[in-house]
């Protein structure tokens, strides 16, 4: 038997949790055709994979690479780490539908550039990326905050009934037309004063398309509780399966605090749908005029559009230099994007640890200095908290990388390395696997990816991105199990 690609001798973690077991894969076009001991066939490209892990390629159920993925199309930030789909338009900001004009505000700023075009609809985005395919999978949730820009032009006060109807009705379009859920962000100032009953509504329309509510909750600090009870409420008054995103408990004061949030994700999920996400470092990122620097023990800044020269400088420092105080500061900044240390290492590590959590990056590629999650998300899972901590088995760091988050949004025929599944593949050294990137250095490929496939090609290979765009847009549940 000829097939295109032969992975020989693999340690192969298929994406469920189940133990890895020695075996060869044959990838034909863009499927996995066979799994075991494949002896006799033959591939018009042999891979020896002795000692090394073949896994399905890695999930981030949470990026704000929108537009990353139209002007990088390469996608090396995420490929270098052996992610193969990512799912994009979190926290109440997606790139379309978007029909208002520029300046928009933070933090849609921070994700869109000027020279980009706008897609008043999602289809238009849609077709722009089937036309123009980057190196990895993406979906694309639908945001809130995106739709509330578009229609209201007074954003600090709840929506009127015809707005809500306008949002409703654009949120329907942007869902039939392959938006894969709504995400919201009531925490940003274009939602905060987004009330509930208006979040319900939308909620409401994720419903009636079987899709998800997608939350960067309206607090993660010292209201966190609060704010689960308003995402399970929302849930359950529209009916749909809620989602948290990047659950974290944020400040000095609510260090800790995630042995009661947990406990309260698992009282609800024995009653409603709710899953979550979190990323493995105790700094968070987002927009510098967040608030968040009254949370952190330090702020470094990210990116600054006036002070592009000041990325990686520590807010502080920048200040004093200045003559300034923290807050005059960072106003001068804007638009800027921060790294926060908000978290405690004990509540990562709780949340991480979580069965039902999912790993994601969170990711914001702007500017010269990111978080440095970016690059290092998933292998500083593998190396750091599985390797040298021992938070769980490798199979488990897999499959909450894979299998479950395919499942929980409905990406069909991905997540799992069986036949019949697209090749969408990960080789790795599970001995000497590491996040590169650090806050001081943080655009650097990890080590110990040896390569990753998307749809049976070969994205990125010899620590470099290979060119290759094959690439997918991703809707719910269209893709098939070959037979
Ligand atoms: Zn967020």
């Amino acid at each position: 038997m000829l097939v295109d690609i032969l992975f020989r001798n693999a340690d192969v973690i298929d994406g469920t949790g189940a133990p890895r077991r020695n075996a060869d894969v044959a990838v034909r076009d863009d499927r996995i055709v066979a799994v075991g001991d494949l002896g006799a066939w033959r591939g018009g490209v042999e891979q020896d994979c002795t000692g090394l892990v073949l896994a399905p390629g890695f999930i981030d159920p949470h990026v704000h690479h929108d537009e990353v993925v139209l002007t990088d199309p390469d996608m090396a930030c995420m490929t270098s780490q052996g992610v193969t789909s990512i799912i994009n338009g979190n926290c109440g900001f997606s790139i379309a539908p978007l029909t208002a004009a520029p300046p928009f505000p933070a933090p849609l700023d921070i994700i869109l550039s000027a020279e980009v075009p706008r897609f008043a609809r999602f289809a238009e985005y849609r077709a722009r990326l089937d036309a123009q395919p980057p190196a990895v999978n993406t979906a694309c949730l639908i945001g809130h905050g995106t739709l509330r820009i578009n229609t209201m032009a007074e954003l600090g006060r709840p929506a009127d009934a015809t707005e809500t109807a306008a949002m409703r009705a654009a949120l329907d379009a942007a869902l039939a037309e392959g938006g894969i859920g709504l995400s919201t962000g009531p925490f940003y100032p274009p939602a905060r004063a987004a009330p509930t009953e208006e979040l319900i509504a939308m909620a409401e329309v994720a419903q009636a398309h079987g899709k998800l509510y997608v939350t960067h909750m309206r607090d993660e600090g010292d209201r966190v509780r609060e704010s689960l009870d308003e995402t399970f409420l929302i849930g359950r008054k529209a009916g749909c399966g809620v989602h948290v995103s990047h659950h974290k408990c944020a400040g000095l004061a609510n260090h800790g605090l995630s042995e009661i949030t947990l406990a309260m994700i698992d009282a609800a999920r024995a009653r409603q749908d709710v899953g979550l996400d979190t990323t493995p470092w105790i700094a968070s990122s987002t927009m510098l005029n967040s608030g968040r620097h009254r949370q952190a023990t330090r702020v470094l800044v990210a990116d600054s559009v006036p002070y592009p020269e000041l990325a990686g400088r520590d807010l502080a420092d920048i200040a004093a230099e200045w003559g300034l105080d923290i807050d005059s500061a960072l106003e001068r900044l804007l638009p800027a994007t921060g790294i926060f240390f908000v978290m405690d290492e004990g509540d990562v590590r709780r949340i991480l640890t979580y069965p039902h959590t999912m790993v994601c990056s969170d990711g914001i590629a702007r500017g010269k200095h990111p978080h440095p999650r970016v690059w290092g998300t998933f292998p500083r899972v593998l190396g750091h908290y599985v390797r040298e901590v021992g938070l769980f088995s490798l199979e488990e760091a897999v499959h909450r990388m894979t299998g479950l988050p395919a499942e929980r949004f409905g990406l069909t025929a991905r997540g799992r390395l069986a036949p019949g599944h697209y090749a969408d593949l990960v080789l790795f050294d599970a001995a000497s696997i590491a996040e590169g990137a650090t806050y001081d250095a943080p655009i650097t490929p990890a080590r110990g990816i040896r390569g990753t496939w998307v749809n049976g090609r070969a994205v990125w290979r010899d620590a470099a991105p290979t060119g290759a765009r094959p690439g997918r847009t991703l809707d719910q549940n269209t893709g098939t199990i070959a037979p």
